[in-house]
């Protein structure tokens, strides 16, 4: 039985995407629930730095110390340039609502939309970004991996695939949204799928069994 490799999220549309990009990985991948880890109140604090970098490092070491297993957590979010780089790390509550992911996220598409009512393609400039932070043990001192992808947000939805703001995403390499996107399309040249195979790739490198 291959050594469990923890993914610190609660997320079912970044679940269903790390396990995708990390395949190959020489681990077991688990998630919180698959080691009895139920959500805690003080989980909701965990978030609260002021960038990707801060947030993914806090998640990662708090669930590093209750699983005692090498953990990885990414914060992720959408930059608009135009917008000062909001959403950013509130992407995921930018229209300060709490329910159910689709919900959300439909929230946080028609608030971007009304931010961005009438202007024009230069403003519309965005770009995802997505930090990971990994601990091989609770005390270690964290690496960091970083992925990036630049696109423009779209004048309205298009396309059901993917989460969060992927309908309104138009990716500059796929000259389409991330919605409209396969998962592969997608994966290959996403923020967190250079993020996570930054990852993986240190992971093949540095393992020491
Ligand atoms: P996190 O869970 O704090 O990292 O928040 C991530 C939020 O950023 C999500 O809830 C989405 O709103 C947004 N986001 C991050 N990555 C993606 C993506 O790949 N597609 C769409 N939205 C994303």
């Amino acid at each position: 039985m291959t050594a469990p490799f923890l993914i610190a999220t609660r997320s079912p549309g970044k679940r269903k995407e790390i396990v995708q990009i990390l395949r190959d990985i020489p681990y077991r991948l688990v998630f919180p629930e698959d080691v009895g880890l139920v959500e805690r109140a003080e989980e909701a604090g965990l978030e609260t730095a002021d960038s990707f970098e801060g947030n993914a490092r806090r998640k990662a070491e708090y669930f590093a110390r209750l699983s005692g297993v090498p953990t990885a957590a990414d914060d992720s979010g959408l930059e608009v340039f135009s917008l000062g780089g909001q959403p950013g790390v509130r992407s995921h509550r930018f229209a300060i609502v709490s329910g159910p992911p689709d919900q959300q996220d439909a929230a946080n598409n028609a608030e971007l939309l009304r931010r961005l009512a009438g202007a024009p393609a230069p403003r519309r400039r965005a770009r995802y970004r997505c930090v990971i932070a990994y601990f091989s043990r609770p005390d270690a001192i964290p690496m960091t991996f970083e992925g990036t992808c630049l696109g423009s947000i779209a004048q309205a939805p298009r396309g059901g695939g993917g989460f969060g703001y992927d309908p309104l995403f138009v990716s500059d390499d796929l000259g389409k949204t991330f919605g409209e996107a396969t998962p592969e399309e997608k994966h290959a040249v996403s923020h967190r799928g250079r993020a996570f195979r930054a990852l993986a790739q240190w992971l093949q490198t540095h393992l020491t069994g």
